[in-house]
C-alpha cells in the first residue's frame, strides 16, 4: 500500500465521513492501537463510531515502535507473557482475536513482514519490512471503509453520564450510549502518554491498581554508572534475574546505566531498592569453563581467554572489578579457589539499579484499571456502556509484540460488544 499520501493530520482525516453527533452509537477516546482496532471492529458491525484523539496525529506509538518498523505481534502469544494482578483476565480476549487474525489483516493489506532473528534462533517477533506507517495506514483505511470517523487535535473538557455519555470538547459536544476509554498509559508523554484514562476510571468509581514504568532501562550511580558509561554501546547475551523473573537476552551498557532486551524485560518485574543478578556466561558452567581454560592455556592471561567469550572492553572493566591483583598472572598461577570465586562473580554479578529511566522512556505502564472491574469478554465496566481497553487496563505484555497484541485483542473485544 502506498502510504505517502497519509500525513495523519486532521486535514487528511477530514476526508473521513463526518457524522452528526446525535446519531453516534459509540465514542472512543484515543486513536492509538486499541482505539483504532475498536473503531474499525465496531464500524464493521454497522455501529456509528467517533474516535476523539487529543494529539495532532493518530497512532504515534505505532509509528515510533520497533525502530520505525512496528513489532506488531508475536507468533508465540500466550497468557504467561502478560503481567496482571489477575493473570487469567487476558485469556478470553487473546483467544478471540489472535496473532493469526492480525497477521491475516496485515497480509490482506499487502504489508510485507519478517520474523526477527536472534542469536538463539527465531524470536517470534513480527516487524514490517518497510515501515510502521503501513500499520497506521491500514488501520485508518479499515476505519474509513467501516465508516468510523477519527478526529485529531480534540481536547476533551469533561465527560458526563446521564442517560448516555456526553462529552464537551474543543470541537463541540458529542453524545453516545457507549464510551470506550482507549487513552493508553503514562509512558512517553511526547507520544501521547497521559493519565486521562485513569482519571476517567476514578470518575466512574473504578478501582485503580498502582502504576509504574515497565520495559524501561535501569539507571546506575557512582562507580557502576562510570563503568556502564565507559562501556556505552557494548552489548552481550546474559541472563538477568531477580526473585520473580529471569530473561536470557542481550544486555546493553549505556551512558546512564543498563538497557537492552534482557534489562527491559526484567524492569517490569523490578521494585525500587532491589538488586538484580547478571549471569555473564549464560548456559555454561563458569567454574568448569575456567578450569578448562587453565588446563588448556596455562600460560595465557585470563583476560585473553575471556576475551573469546565476552566483549574485550567489558573484560577489561571486569578485570579491574574482580581480579585486579591477578591481572598479570598466567592462568597456571591461579588457585582452584580463585577460579571458583571468579566463576561465582561472573555468573552472579549482583547490581543494584538506582532507579529506572521512568515514564519518559518506558515502553509501557504497569498497573491501571483493575481487571476485576471489567468483563474479560467485552471489557465493559460495572457502568453499563463504559469500556476500558489497551494499556490503561492492568494487563502488560513482555517485550516483543505482546503489548500491541493486547491492544488489538482488547480493542476487538470491546468493538464486538459496543
Ligand atoms: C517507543 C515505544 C515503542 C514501542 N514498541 C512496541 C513494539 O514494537 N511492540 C509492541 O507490542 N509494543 C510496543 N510499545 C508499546 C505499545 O506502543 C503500547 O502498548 C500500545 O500503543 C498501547 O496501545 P493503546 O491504544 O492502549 O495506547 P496508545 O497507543 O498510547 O494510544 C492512546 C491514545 O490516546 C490518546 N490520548 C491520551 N489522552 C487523551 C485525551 N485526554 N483525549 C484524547 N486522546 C487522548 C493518545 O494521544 C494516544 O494516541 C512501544 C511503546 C513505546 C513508547
Amino acid at each position: 500500500m502506498n502510504t505517502d499520501h497519509w500525513h495523519f493530520s486532521d486535514k487528511v482525516l477530514a476526508i473521513l465521513p463526518s457524522m452528526p453527533s446525535s446519531k453516534l452509537d459509540t465514542i472512543i477516546i484515543g486513536a492509538g492501537a486499541a482505539g483504532l482496532m475498536c473503531a474499525l471492529t465496531a464500524g464493521q458491525r454497522g455501529r456509528r463510531v467517533l474516535v476523539l484523539e487529543r494529539s495532532n496525529k493518530v497512532g504515534k506509538k505505532i509509528l515510533m515502535s520497533g525502530g520505525g518498523r512496528c513489532n506488531f505481534t508475536n507468533l508465540h502469544i500466550s497468557p504467561e507473557r502478560f503481567i496482571s494482578a489477575n493473570p487469567h483476565f487476558c485469556k478470553s480476549a487473546l483467544s478471540r482475536y489472535t496473532q493469526w487474525d492480525f497477521i491475516d489483516l496485515v497480509e490482506r493489506h499487502g504489508i510485507e513482514y519478517f520474523e526477527k532473528q536472534t542469536v538463539n534462533g527465531l524470536s517470534g517477533q513480527l516487524f514490517c519490512e518497510e515501515s510502521s506507517k503501513q500499520i497506521v495506514a491500514m488501520l485508518l483505511e479499515e476505519c474509513r471503509t467501516a465508516g468510523a470517523e477519527v478526529r485529531t487535535q480534540c481536547d476533551i473538557h469533561c465527560v458526563d453520564h446521564t442517560d448516555g455519555f456526553h462529552l464537551e470538547t474543543s470541537q463541540g459536544n458529542f453524545s453516545a450510549p457507549s464510551l470506550v476509554v482507549a487513552a493508553g498509559g503514562l509512558s512517553v508523554p511526547s507520544l501521547g502518554g497521559s493519565d486521562f484514562g485513569y482519571q476517567l476510571g476514578r470518575q466512574f468509581g473504578l478501582n485503580l491498581l498502582p502504576v509504574s514504568a515497565g520495559l524501561v532501562p535501569f539507571t546506575l550511580t557512582d562507580s557502576l554508572k562510570e563503568l556502564s558509561s565507559s562501556l556505552s554501546g557494548v552489548s552481550c547475551e546474559v541472563i538477568v534475574s531477580n526473585a520473580r523473573a529471569s530473561f536470557r537476552e542481550d544486555l546493553l551498557f549505556t551512558h546512564r546505566g543498563l538497557s537492552g532486551p534482557a534489562v527491559l524485560q526484567l524492569s517490569s518485574y523490578w521494585k525500587p531498592g532491589e538488586s538484580v543478578s547478571i549471569d555473564l556466561l549464560p548456559g555454561c558452567d563458569a567454574g568448569e569453563k575456567l578450569k578448562t581454560m587453565k588446563r588448556e592455556h596455562p600460560k595465557s592471561l585470563l583476560r585473553t581467554r575471556l576475551g573469546h567469550c565476552l566483549p574485550k572492553q567489558l573484560v577489561a572493566r571486569l578485570e579491574i572489578l574482580f581480579w585486579r591483583d591477578l591481572a598479570e598472572k598466567p592462568l597456571a598461577d591461579w588457585s582452584g579457589r580463585h577460579l571458583e570465586t571468579l566463576a561465582g562473580q561472573l555468573q552472579e554479578w549482583t547490581i543494584r539499579p538506582a532507579a529506572t529511566e521512568g515514564y519518559r522512556t518506558a515502553e509501557v505502564t504497569l498497573g491501571g484499571v483493575d481487571t476485576r472491574e471489567l468483563s474479560s469478554k467485552t471489557m465493559e465496566s460495572g457502568t453499563p456502556g463504559l469500556f476500558f481497553i489497551g494499556e490503561v487496563v492492568d494487563v502488560t505484555g513482555h517485550l516483543g509484540g505482546f503489548n500491541f497484541q493486547w491492544a488489538w485483542a482488547s480493542g476487538y473485544a470491546a468493538g464486538s460488544a459496543v
